[in-house]
């Protein structure tokens, strides 16, 4: 049995940990001046034993709660599998960062299709003008897009994540990678398995956001059990499992009780059988400002066609549709509005008019203004058919080209997860009602979001909800421990007020 707030870490922290733009002061090895073992701040000047906390996932999620939780005086220590932190983030980054959106409030929680009391809360609480400021604060210039996106102005996140580091490193934090949780038990008690230096406890091996394999397969070579004084899971979802999470917590907390919605891909392109010129004359084109319509629902925006199917905003905006359709039948279809600018009436006008020997093709690009990939499109739709002559019938077409999805692709090359821990299985303080002591956040819940800027600001909300609350169930065991230790555990006050202050 591991003994409380102690550690026994039954293998040395393995040399060549590599950090990303991590400054030497953060690798592993508590003990060293600035790490959290030696510094316990509030802990050690209020004379009450520093409080150990440790948390699983060092993506943003995880890394926003370590800022709060060593902010506020505890002991903090890190654990991820994976030989670096953040790689999610980082690939993330890699077409532009968006870090969050410009909405008013009540249109950007619309975004949360359903939005749980709990998440809902958590991002008003923690609101996108926040996490600007919090960005900011790290010397990350933002800007806002002409969508209303929110990025840094570097674009990518590796200088946000650099600065980042370097403060989690001021704050003591520490890291141990390679340490894969492959159980937990009330107490809290978690157990990792622990890989050798240069590989990873995954049986895979792994690789870095370039795709390069960057650690050799690496067989676990021991065990090492913790007993902290509060946990805070933060293992993501589980699309591109490859940059760390791959979902393998799901039977961990399933062998708790913990109630799992199953993980699906999100934000994910769709798979269609185009016509060999389709594929040949047409992938990697974008059809601009278009609406896909699915269940009902119209998803504005831009999709690019691919060698398989579509992707882009709508498509992903409109999955859960498609994932619905596809499940209740095997197939899904969706419709494409090529001149959602344009009623009906006023499209069947324009096309009335042709001149004489104009091609279709021709027709089409003048009177109904639609680039030669739209044409494509009309064409694939009415395969094997040729096009109408009519000009109704054309603009009918033209407002509702039908496309039949044979399916979405998979979790390795999905942007987001849906599914994960279930709200019912957590209480207002984003603790699981099975294991006391052991709090969720980020992308492992169970909520879903399009692209936008909405994953990563849920993934923030939500960590700062889940650290807040850790620190004041904490210091209701132990009043003296630190600065917010008046806060009543069972009413949290606004998430962040207390420990955010001191950002
Ligand atoms: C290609 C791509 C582009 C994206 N672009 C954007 C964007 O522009 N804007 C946006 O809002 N969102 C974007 N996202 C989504 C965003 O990156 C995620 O929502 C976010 O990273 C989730 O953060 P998290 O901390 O919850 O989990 P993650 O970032 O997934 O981190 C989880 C960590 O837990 C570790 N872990 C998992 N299991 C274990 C275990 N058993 N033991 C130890 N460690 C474990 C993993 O190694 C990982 O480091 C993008 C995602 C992808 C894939």
């Amino acid at each position: 049995m591991a003994v409380h707030g102690e550690y026994r870490h039954m293998v040395a922290a393995a040399g060549g940990d590599e950090l990303i733009g991590e400054p030497e002061a953060a690798r592993s090895g508590a003990g060293r001046p600035g790490s959290a073992a030696a510094s316990a701040p509030a802990a050690e000047a209020s004379g009450a034993e520093p409080r150990r906390i440790a948390i699983v996932g060092a993506g943003p999620a995880g890394l926003m709660a370590a800022e709060l939780l060593a902010s506020a005086g505890h002991v903090v220590d890190i654990y991820d599998q994976m030989p670096s932190p953040a790689r999610k983030l980082l690939m993330a980054g890699r077409g532009g960062l968006n870090l969050t959106h410009s909405a008013p409030l009540d249109r950007f929680l619309r975004a949360y299709d359903p939005a749980d009391p709990l998440l809902r809360r958590a991002v008003e609480n923690f609101p996108p003008e926040r996490l600007i400021a919090w960005a900011n604060g790290l010397g990350c210039e933002t800007f806002v897009g002409s969508s209303g996106r929110v990025f840094p102005r570097a674009m990518k996140a590796s200088p946000l994540l650099r600065a980042w580091l370097a403060r989690l490193s001021g704050l003591g934090v520490t890291f141990h990678f390679r340490r894969r949780l492959t159980a937990i038990a009330p107490g809290p008690e978690l157990t990792f398995a622990v890989a050798q230096p240069g590989g990873t406890p995954r049986g895979e091996a792994s690789r870095n956001v370039d795709g390069d394999k960057d650690e050799r397969q690496s067989a676990v070579h021991a065990n090492e059990v913790l007993a902290p004084d509060a946990v805070v899971l933060a293992m993501g979802g589980a699309s591109w499992p490859r940059l760390g999470s791959d979902g393998n917590w799901v039977g961990i907390l399933e062998r708790m009780g913990v109630r799992v919605a199953p993980l699906a891909a999100g934000n994910v392109a769709v798979a269609i059988n185009w016509s060999e010129i389709m594929r040949a004359r047409h992938a990697g084109t974008p059809l601009k400002r278009i609406v896909v319509e699915a269940g009902g629902k119209r998803f504005p925006g831009e999709v690019v066609i691919t060698a398989t199917g579509l992707e882009g905003g709508p498509v992903y905006a409109a999955g859960r549709q498609i994932r619905t359709e596809l499940a209740a039948g095997g197939e899904a279809r969706i419709r494409i509005d090529l001149r959602p600018d344009l009623s009906l009436p006023a499209l069947t006008e324009r096309l009335g008019t042709r001149k004489a020997k104009q091609s279709t093709a021709t027709h089409l690009a003048k009177a109904g203004g639609l680039s030669r990939c739209a044409i494509a499109l009309l064409r694939e739709a009415v395969l094997p058919d040729q096009l109408p002559e009519d000009a109704a019938t054309l603009a009918r077409l033209i407002k509702a080209v039908e496309l039949r999805i044979l399916g979405q692709a998979g979790l390795e090359r999905a942007i987001s997860t849906v599914g994960g821990v279930t709200f019912a299985s957590l209480d207002q303080r984003f603790m699981l009602e099975r294991i006391e002591g052991v709090f969720v956040a980020g992308e492992m819940l169970d909520w879903e979001a399009p692209t936008g800027g909405f994953l990563l600001q849920a993934t923030f909300a939500t960590a700062v909800a889940a650290a807040t609350a850790a620190d004041q169930w904490l210091n209701s065991k132990s009043p003296a421990a630190s600065p917010t230790a008046d806060a009543d555990p069972h009413q949290p006050s606004r998430p962040g007020d207390a420990v955010l202050t001191r950002l």
